[in-house]
């Protein structure tokens, strides 16, 4: 595992940091609260007096580490590439490695990773599940943020293991169906497969290449991560293609880390880095590639939601939006602000609901002043966060991902349709 995932933060990325402070407006956690130990420059000042010896990996030192949302923000504001990405991932690895926490935190963090890096235990929670949602007992059960209705027979339904391209092939393209995108978002995986078809890719969904480890490695659970990337390396390479095909936004972020994941393991370095060059968001991979497909207008509004670790972490922001802009009659805005996150940043909205959710209504009240009717995100758990909280102010807002929207030009495909 690399020293620099694993290791406590390097003295010399934590001494990168000048404490300029450009990045404190753009952090979620300093505009809730305006506490210098909840902003980057803070957390940053928390590691150095760590890694120094002169204050402990305390309760409250904890908290202020696990109130960070990963969002990222403060890569994108840092005007010197100080790289809190990694400082942070080191730190959750420390605490996860160093800290006992309570029985409850145990037994909540312990469920997540029992289940959401698995698509067939997920799959057999969802009747209990839809049972939860039809209560509506989203803010009652512990994990409540992630319920909605699951399509059963969709998500029991492979995706066919190899698609032709219509036409003359350009390319022979991989596609992650993941764990919770697989069962939650059956409809994206299948509006990806069409999609990358009409554009003249074969597509092959390996079977068995599951969850890459992003929640894992977002969460300071370095060898956990490490297993699920290996699994799927080799998945992917057994299947032979010119690219990997992502449509989520933490997932393509963790695949495209594989290189540094394994930078000081020899026997994966080169497979990781080989395997990380080949990774591309749908809209990346998309925008580079003429557009075949003849697409029907669409008349509507659309705002897009910039997904933390689409935009701040891959710097990928104009490729989905110029895919959206390809469709003709469709309209889009942008959401006031839209550089803050939603609030759902991974497990952060099972694990710190009040901050989230006060996060996320500041978004919703954002993407409610475009007036739009459609939102478009590439990321499931902010699809999720945005729907759940948009449903409980009473909006008709539809949450789509940019691709589904792109099918329905296609194909003239229903959105949400598997
Ligand atoms: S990752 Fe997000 S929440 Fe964490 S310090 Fe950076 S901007 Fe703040
Ligand atoms: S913007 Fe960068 S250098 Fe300035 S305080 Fe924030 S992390 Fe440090």
């Amino acid at each position: 595992m690399s020293e620099a995932l694993v290791s406590p933060p390097e003295k010399a990325l934590i001494e990168d940091c000048v404490h300029c402070g450009f990045c404190l407006p753009a952090c979620p956690t300093y505009r809730s609260w305006g506490l210098e130990a909840d902003s980057p420059r803070g957390r940053i000042d928390l590691m150095k007096g760590l890694a120094e010896g002169a204050i402990a990996l305390d309760e409250s030192v904890v908290t202020h580490f696990d109130q960070c949302l990963g969002c990222m923000a403060c890569l994108t504001a840092c005007p010197s590439g100080v790289r809190y990405d990694l400082l942070i991932e080191s730190t959750r690895a420390q605490i996860e490695t160093q800290v006992k926490r309570s029985p409850f935190e145990r037994a909540l963090r312990a469920m997540i990773f029992a289940i959401f890096p698995y698509p067939q235990r997920l799959l057999r929670l969802a009747p209990l599940m839809n049972l939860a949602t039809a209560l509506r007992l989203q803010r009652v059960v512990p994990g409540g943020a992630l319920l909605q209705k699951i399509d059963i027979r969709a998500a029991s339904r492979p995706l066919p293991e190899c698609t032709s391209a219509q036409g003359p092939a350009r390319a022979r393209v991989g596609l992650l169906a993941g764990c919770v995108q697989r069962v939650m978002f059956p409809g994206v995986n299948a509006a990806t497969v069409r999609v990358l078809s009409a554009e003249g890719c074969d597509v092959i969904v390996p079977e068995r290449a599951g969850c890459c480890g992003a929640l894992s490695l977002h969460s300071g659970r370095a060898a956990e991560a490490k297993a699920f990337a290996r699994a799927l390396i080799v998945q992917f390479e057994d299947a032979q293609v010119d690219a990997v095909i992502v449509n989520v936004a933490g997932c393509g972020s963790a695949m495209k880390q594989y290189a540094e994941l394994f930078a000081d393991e020899p026997e994966w370095a080169a497979r990781a880095r080989a395997f990380s060059a080949k990774v591309r968001d749908v809209s990346e991979f998309l925008a580079d590639i003429e557009p075949r497909a003849e697409r029907k207008p669409i008349e509507a509004t659309v705002a897009y939601h910039d997904a933390c670790h689409l935009a701040h972490a891959q710097r990928v922001r104009q490729e989905p939006r110029d895919l959206l802009c390809g469709i003709p009659g469709l309209k889009l805005v942008e959401i006031p602000d839209g550089d803050q996150c939603c609030g759902s940043a991974g497990t952060y909205n099972l694990l710190e609901p009040a901050s989230a959710r006060e996060i996320g209504l500041r978004k919703v009240a954002n993407v409610l002043a475009t007036g739009a009717g459609i939102v478009a995100s590439g990321n499931p758990g902010c699809s999720m966060q945005m729907q759940a909280l948009l449903r409980e102010r009473g909006a008709n807002v539809q949450i789509v991902h940019p691709i589904e929207l792109v099918d329905a030009a296609i194909n003239g495909r229903r959105i949400g349709q598997p």
